[in-house]
C-alpha cells in the first residue's frame, strides 16, 4: 500500500513521516533541490507557545520535525520580546540536510527536482500524479502538501513582481498542487479585502551587521533595535501583508526585532517589512544587506491564494482518496500548524489506502478543535480575513480545548484512546 506525498515543506515531511510510521510504502516529491519548503526561510521553531500543542502531538505520536528543530537549534529556551519564553530558533541552513538524515533514516523515498503536473484520476480517486518531467507515480492514497503558492501569476498581480525568493520559481517551475482539480479553492484575504498575502520577514547575513549587534546576536539570540526617529513606515506593505494587528503592539511598532536563524538575522513579520526600506538607519544595521528574499527590500513573495477546503480527517473536498496539510489545507501561520495537520494527514492517507475509516480527532483536544475550526471559518469570506495558528492560545481557549499542563494534555489523548495513534501500526483490511 502506498502513500504518494506532493511536496517537501514542513508538512509534506510530517506527513511522510507518519504515513510510514504507520505501514505505508511512502514516496515524497519535491520540485526543488532542497526539502524544507518555506521553512527553510523561517527559523522559529519553538515558540513557548507551542509547547502544549507539540506536547499533544508527541502523545498522538507525531511531531518528528520538532526533533530537529531541536537538534539543529541556534538558541534554546530564550525570551525573545514580542514572540515569548521558552523560545528555540533553529539554523535554517541546515534544515534540508537534516530533514533528507530523517526520511532516510526512516525508510521514506523521496525524490528531489521531480515536480507534480497534474493527476490522472477516476472519478474522485487519483491513480498516480503525472509529473512535469513526463512520468507518473502510482498510488492508493495521496497527499497535496504544496504550499499555497502560485508564483509568477499570483506575485505579478498581487505583490510587487518576482522577488527572487526561496521558492525558485525561475529555477525550478511554478508550484501548485492537484486538490485544485476538484476541491473548492479559496484564499485569504489582504488588508484591502484582495485576495493573496504578501509575506513579512526578511534574513539579513549576521556578517553584515555591526561588531556589537554580531556580538549580541550570538550571545542572546536576538535583539531589540528601537526605530530611530522618522524612520519611513511602508503602509502600503503593511496593508498587503496584513500586519496592521501585530503593529498595534508597542514592542513591534517601536522596535526591528531580530532573531539568529543561523549565519542569518530574521527580522520578525512586524517590523522588518515595514520597515525595509529604511534598514540601514538602525543602529548596527549601516552596512547590512538582505539575503532573502534576493530582491532584498523591494517586496516578498505572495502566499495563500490556493487554500483547498477539506473535512476534518483532511481529505480534500471533491475526493475520494487525496489529503491535503499544511498552507495548502488553510489561511494557517506556522511551522506548528504544518506540522499538525500534515500529521493527520499522512495519517489518515494511510488509513485510506489500507481501506480503513479516517480518523477524525475529537475536538476535546487541541488539534481536533483548530482543524474543525479552521475548516468552518475558511469557507467565510470574513473567515479569510485572517491566519490561524494552532499556537494561539486565544483560539483554542475560544474553543475550550486550551490545557497546558502535561500530564492534562496526556491525560486527554489517553481519554479519547489515542495515545501513540501516529506510531500505532494500520492493517489493511482484505
Ligand atoms: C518569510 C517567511 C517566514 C516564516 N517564518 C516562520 C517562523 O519563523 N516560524 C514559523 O512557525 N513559521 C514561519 N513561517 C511559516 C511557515 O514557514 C509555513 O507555515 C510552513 O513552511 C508551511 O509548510 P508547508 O509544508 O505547508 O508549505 P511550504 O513550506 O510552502 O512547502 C511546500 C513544498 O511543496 C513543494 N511543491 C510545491 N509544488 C510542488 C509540485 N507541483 N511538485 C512537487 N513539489 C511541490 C515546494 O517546493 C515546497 O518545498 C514563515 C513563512 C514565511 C513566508
Amino acid at each position: 500500500m502506498k502513500v504518494v506525498v506532493i511536496g517537501g515543506g514542513p508538512s509534506g515531511f510530517s506527513a511522510a513521516m507518519v504515513a510510514k510510521k504507520v505501514g505505508a510504502e511512502v514516496t515524497l516529491i519535491e520540485r526543488t533541490e532542497c526539502l524544507g519548503g518555506l521553512g527553510q526561510v523561517a527559523g522559529v521553531g519553538m515558540p513557548g507557545r507551542a509547547a502544549a500543542v507539540f506536547a499533544e502531538e508527541r502523545a498522538l505520536g507525531g511531531a518528528d520535525l520538532v526533533n530537529i528543530f531541536e537538534a539543529i537549534a541556534t538558541h534554546k529556551g530564550i525570551t525573545v520580546p514580542g514572540v515569548g519564553d521558552n523560545v528555540t530558533l533553529y539554523n535554517v541552513t541546515k534544515l534540508d540536510a537534516n530533514m533528507q538524515k530523517a526520511l532516510k533514516a526512516a525508510g521514506v523515498e523521496f525524490v528531489l527536482r521531480k515536480a507534480v503536473a497534474d493527476a490522472a484520476m477516476t472519478n474522485g480517486k487519483v491513480e498516480a500524479v503525472l509529473l512535469r518531467d513526463g512520468t507518473s507515480i502510482a498510488g492508493d492514497a495521496f497527499v497535496d502538501a504544496t504550499g499555497a503558492i502560485e508564483g509568477p501569476t499570483a506575485c505579478n498581480e498581487l505583490g510587487r513582481g518576482c522577488v527572487d525568493c526561496v521558492v525558485k520559481c525561475p529555477a525550478f517551475g511554478a508550484p501548485g498542487g492537484i486538490a485544485d482539480k476538484r476541491a473548492r479553492i479559496v484564499a485569504r484575504l489582504n488588508g484591502y479585502g484582495k485576495p493573496g498575502v504578501i509575506g513579512t520577514s526578511l534574513l539579513i547575513p549576521i556578517a553584515s551587521l555591526s561588531a556589537p549587534l554580531q556580538k549580541e546576536m550570538t550571545e542572546k539570540g536576538y535583539a531589540v533595535i528601537p526605530a530611530p526617529a522618522g524612520v519611513f513606515v511602508d503602509e502600503d506593505r503593511m496593508k498587503r501583508a496584513c500586519m496592521p494587528e501585530m503593529f498595534k503592539h508597542d514592542v513591534h511598532r517601536q522596535n526591528l526585532i531580530i532573531v539568529d536563524v543561523g549565519g542569518f538575522a530574521k527580522s520578525l513579520a512586524s517590523g522588518g517589512p515595514m520597515y525595509a526600506s529604511s534598514l540601514r538607519s538602525f543602529p548596527g544595521l549601516e552596512e547590512s544587506s538582505v539575503a532573502h528574499p534576493l530582491a532584498g527590500t523591494m517586496g516578498h513573495l505572495v502566499l495563500w491564494t490556493t487554500l483547498a477546503c477539506h473535512d476534518n480527517t483532511m481529505k480534500a473536498e471533491g475526493f475520494d482518496n487525496l489529503f491535503v496539510a499544511g498552507n495548502k489545507s488553510g489561511p494557517h501561520v506556522s511551522l506548528a500548524d504544518a506540522i499538525v495537520t500534515g500529521d493527520l494527514a499522512g495519517y489518515n492517507a494511510a488509513r485510506c489506502g489500507m481501506g480503513q475509516r479516517c480518523l477524525e480527532l475529537p475536538k476535546s483536544l487541541m488539534v481536533g478543535a483548530f482543524v474543525d475550526h479552521v475548516g468552518r471559518r475558511m469557507r467565510t469570506e470574513e473567515g479569510l480575513k485572517r491566519a490561524y495558528g494552532v499556537m494561539e492560545i486565544e483560539i483554542l481557549e475560544g474553543l475550550g480545548a486550551y490545557r497546558d499542563k502535561k500530564d492534562d494534555i496526556v491525560g486527554a489523548v489517553e481519554k479519547v484512546g489515542l495515545k501513540g495513534i501516529y506510531k500505532t501500526k494500520v492493517y489493511e483490511t482484505s
